[in-house]
């Protein structure tokens, strides 16, 4: 299966969850075993020799592929959450998304010196949850080694909110 192929496994979902939204659904790519095996390879491809130590997902679709994405690189997982879910003490970051705005969070201790962390999400739309996270990244004593999603928005120009010195990875542009 290529990437080209994936693109059969993303349902686009007008008017969701607001009018003039059009959704990526990405729920029948996760009910294929072979296309969820092939995003999860190709979003993990350009960072396979990058001594990944730590994945961080951002919740929570980010959880998914980046639990997987940790797995095929031999390397941990970290939660990046939603305001108040995290039990222990955190950092957060404000930030504006395409419908609304919201924070980040993060375990004060998720991260040590000498980690290199690859942030995971599914979609990159406006840029904003993906620079939050980063973001927090560079916060810690940590190496940020990149950003993925499998999917980029590339029309709402989000790569440009992160910032030209975290390499940025899509595997299916729109
Ligand atoms: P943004 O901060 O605008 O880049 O939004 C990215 C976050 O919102 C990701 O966690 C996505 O899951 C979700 N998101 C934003 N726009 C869409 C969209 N058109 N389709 C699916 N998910 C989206």
């Amino acid at each position: 299966m290529t990437d080209n192929d994936l693109r059969n496994f993303i349902r686009d979902v007008p008017d969701f969850p607001k009018p003039g939204i059009l959704f990526k659904d990405i729920t029948p790519m996760l009910r294929s075993p072979r296309a969820l095996e092939t995003a999860c390879r190709l979003l993990a491809e350009p960072f396979r020799d990058a001594n990944v130590t730590q994945v961080a997902g951002i919740e929570s679709r980010g959880f998914i592929f980046g639990s997987i994405v940790a797995r095929n690189l031999g390397a941990g997982f970290i939660p990046i959450r939603k305001p108040g879910k995290l039990p222990w003490s955190t950092r957060r970051h404000e930030y504006v998304l395409e419908y609304g705005s919201d924070a980040l969070e993060v375990h004060d201790d998720a991260l040590e010196s000498g980690d290199r962390v690859l942030v995971i999400d599914d979609v990159l739309a406006t840029g904003g949850t993906l620079a939050a996270a980063t973001h927090l990244v560079r916060g810690f004593d940590a190496t940020l080694v990149g950003a993925a999603t499998v999917i980029e928005l590339s029309f709402l120009n989000g790569r440009e909110k992160m910032g030209t010195d975290t390499p940025f990875h899509a595997v299916l542009r729109y």
